[in-house]
């Protein structure tokens, strides 16, 4: 028989309340538990190629981004960033991809002049309705400004800004081989840090598009995607960033999921710290689930010091499988 609550229950029942209300706000306040792995079922793990199947070089992903570095800097708007979107553009068409300058401008924040930008979308299978995105930021930081002796010197940024766009770059010659009924675009993102000072603003390449894609509904639809950042160090950990657990836990499931079965223990199944990036814009404006796979622990960080000697081929190759084997998966899910 339902019955209300007697009266001699009600100071009970409010401090059950209380106590409820409170537990969640602590729950709110808590960074998230890890995703566990998730384990692909049935026949797709039958026929799951093991991680030395995997046709992603190391090698050659390391050669991309030595020459990217070897362009100098290429901060938004500069003309080292000209000369690399024109390489990429040919590379990449090359390929037989479909690319596409998406094209903004920005107001430099030093002089207030205006900044051309653009992303670069790179389409495989541009037909296709159903989309995966995979994507880096392509600009550097305009100044090495965390550098010890020199934080006006002169920065490349090989891990960050060359290694993610590396990874795309040698992923860009097994999309063919791939044969997927669904598409896939990869994004190199400008404007990720046209930063002089804190207060500056950050990722205006991707919550431009970010906001285009919200604003004006394309006839596809993303169904999740990678972010890829600072993924070229030596010494390589990768635990799962607070925020891709938050917004794109099924991301970070198959993802670690992929990791765990492959065996690269770099991928670390435990959460890492929150890190603001390129992944916010797609995940919160553009309703994107987005991972971003990031290690954020790197000693080089904004330094002169983060040169291709500081990155290797094996941590490109590790980072470049796994997201390779992601890619399939999803694709013929
Ligand atoms: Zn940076």
């Amino acid at each position: 028989m339902a019955s209300a609550a007697s009266p001699k229950w009600y100071p009970l029942i409010v401090l059950v309340l209380c106590a409820v209300a409170g537990l969640g706000a602590v729950a709110m306040l808590r960074p998230p538990s890890p995703v566990a792995p998730v384990v692909d079922e049935g026949k797709a793990e039958a026929a799951a190629p093991r991680y030395a199947e995997i046709p992603f070089d190391g090698a050659s992903a390391m050669a991309h981004l030595e020459s990217l570095c070897k362009i100098g800097p290429r901060p938004s708007g500069s003309e080292g960033m000209r000369v690399q979107q024109d390489a990429l553009e040919k590379y990449f068409t090359g390929l037989g991809a479909k690319v596409v300058r998406q094209k903004f401008q920005a107001r430099h924040p030093l002089d207030g002049s205006a900044v051309e930008l653009a992303n670069l979308i790179i389409s495989w299978n541009p037909d296709s309705r159903e989309r995966f995105l995979l994507c880096a930021h392509y600009d550097t930081r305009p100044f090495p400004d965390r550098d010890p002796v020199n934080p006006r010197g002169k920065f490349v940024g090989a891990n960050d800004g060359a290694a993610g766009t590396a990874i795309l770059m040698e992923l860009g010659r097994h999309m063919a081989a791939l044969k997927s009924r669904r598409g896939v675009d990869f994004v190199l993102f400008d404007g990720e840090e046209l930063v002089f000072s804190e207060r500056d603003r950050y990722f205006l390449g991707s919550e431009y598009f970010a906001q285009n894609y919200r604003a004006d509904p394309p006839t596809h639809r993303y169904r999740q995607g990678v972010l890829l950042d600072l993924v070229g160090d030596k010494d390589l950990h990768l635990p799962q960033e607070q925020y891709s657990v938050r917004y794109a836990p099924a991301v970070v499931g198959d993802v670690w999921g992929i990791a765990r079965r492959l065996n690269v223990a770099e991928f670390h199944q435990v959460l890492g710290q929150a890190v603001r990036d390129d992944h916010l814009p797609l995940n919160e404006i553009a309703h994107i689930p987005t991972a971003d796979i990031i290690d954020f622990d790197y000693p080089h960080w904004h330094t002169e010091g983060d040169l291709p000697d500081k990155c290797s081929a094996g941590s490109l190759e590790k980072v470049g499988r796994v997201v390779h084997e992601w890619l399939r998966v999803v694709v013929q899910r």
